[in-house]
């Protein structure tokens, strides 16, 4: 690890998270997990004249899954203290989902998750370019009342959109309480509890998460009132399903968030489970025109669903219309105001 450059791409992200000096910027890890991030977070948070510390907590128990929500805080509340005391968190971690995270943001502290491999981090940068666009795609999906996914390969759903409202990360934060995610950039979010109708075809190339697989065979999923009812295809169906079926939990065959990728950087084929390990999927949710459905909880956008189940899965070429005007054509951007200079 160059570690010179490191803190080069560290720097950068602090400044666009409004990093100054005199702020309180803690960086929290887990056990002997990204050491080098805090060393790195470290130096530049000091080239900003921050007040910036380590945060080091035990390694969490090995368990046989990954239980999402549930982390070392819950019985820490001395150190939830000192992460609600300080302006940013810079988590190392992965709070996300955890009640400790909701309450940190609820003392104002603006969290920033950075836990992918840092080639992702330095190819993913945070721009100005990449939060203004976003931010205006966020306009755009907030004031639509309906979205309609199609594609080539039979995808026709509709999501009414009258209940949630719609969460953006262009990777940075700078504002107090609020949370991002490094590397990131899309925007998301949620049909109504009924109102999710039709067909969804995952394609030969469509990614599915947390597996971090490709699809090579067509996946079928029939969807009535905001239910999945039928999911057929080949081999990555059965998976599906298997995976699916292991939660006893019917909650997860809910429709979960619903959106589109706005990363230009991000790329649809870097998705190499070999090349960087450690990445959970971020550049698969992002590239720029990916139509990301999800499968599960909305517990997220504020629904009553919690369920554990949870699948995110990006895909190619879709056409995605809001309110009946384009916003994606065949896994292109076409709003002007969405595009990329
Ligand atoms: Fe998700």
């Amino acid at each position: 690890m160059d570690h010179a450059s490191f803190t080069e791409i560290c720097l950068h992200q602090l400044k666009m998270s409004g990093v100054h000096d005199g702020e309180t910027v803690v960086v929290l890890t887990q056990g002997d997990e990204r050491r080098e991030y805090a060393d790195a977070f470290l130096a530049a948070g000091r080239r900003l004249g921050a007040n910036i510390y380590h945060l080091r907590i035990p390694a969490a128990p090995i368990t046989g899954g990954w239980a999402v929500g549930q982390t070392m805080l819950g019985s820490m509340p001395e150190v939830v203290d000192a992460l609600k005391a300080a302006d940013m968190l810079i988590d190392c971690v992965f709070l996300l989902f955890s009640p400790e995270q909701i309450a940190i943001q609820a003392a104002g502290t603006r969290i920033l998750t950075a836990i992918e491999p840092p080639e992702l981090l330095a190819r993913m940068l945070p721009s100005k370019e990449l939060r203004e666009n976003v931010e205006c795609a966020g306009e755009l999906l907030a004031g639509a009342k309906h979205m309609r996914i199609t594609s080539p390969h039979g995808t026709d759903v509709s999501y009414t959109l009258n209940t949630f409202p719609t969460l953006r990360e262009y990777g940075s934060t700078d504002e107090p309480g609020r949370w991002d995610h490094w590397p990131s950039g899309f925007v998301f979010t949620g049909g109504d509890d009924d109102g999710v109708n039709g067909q969804i075809v995952v394609a030969p190339g469509d990614i599915l998460l947390p597996q971090g697989i490709y699809v090579r065979e067509p996946i079928i999923y029939t969807i009535e009132k905001g239910w999945i009812t039928d999911i057929r295809g080949g081999l990555e169906a059965d998976l599906v399903n298997s995976y699916m079926s292991s939660f006893n939990d019917e909650r997860g065959f809910g429709m979960s968030h619903v959106g589109w990728g706005m990363n230009p950087n991000a790329k649809w084929h870097g998705m190499e489970p070999g090349l960087f390990p450690g990445g959970m999927g971020m550049e698969a949710r992002s590239y720029l025109g990916n139509v990301m459905f999800s499968t599960g909880p909305n517990n997220e956008l504020g629904g009553s669903n919690d369920t554990s189940c949870h699948l995110d899965i990006p895909m190619r070429g879709c056409s995605l219309f809001l309110d009946d005007e384009a916003v994606v054509l065949d896994g292109e951007i076409v709003v002007k105001e969405l595009q990329f200079t």
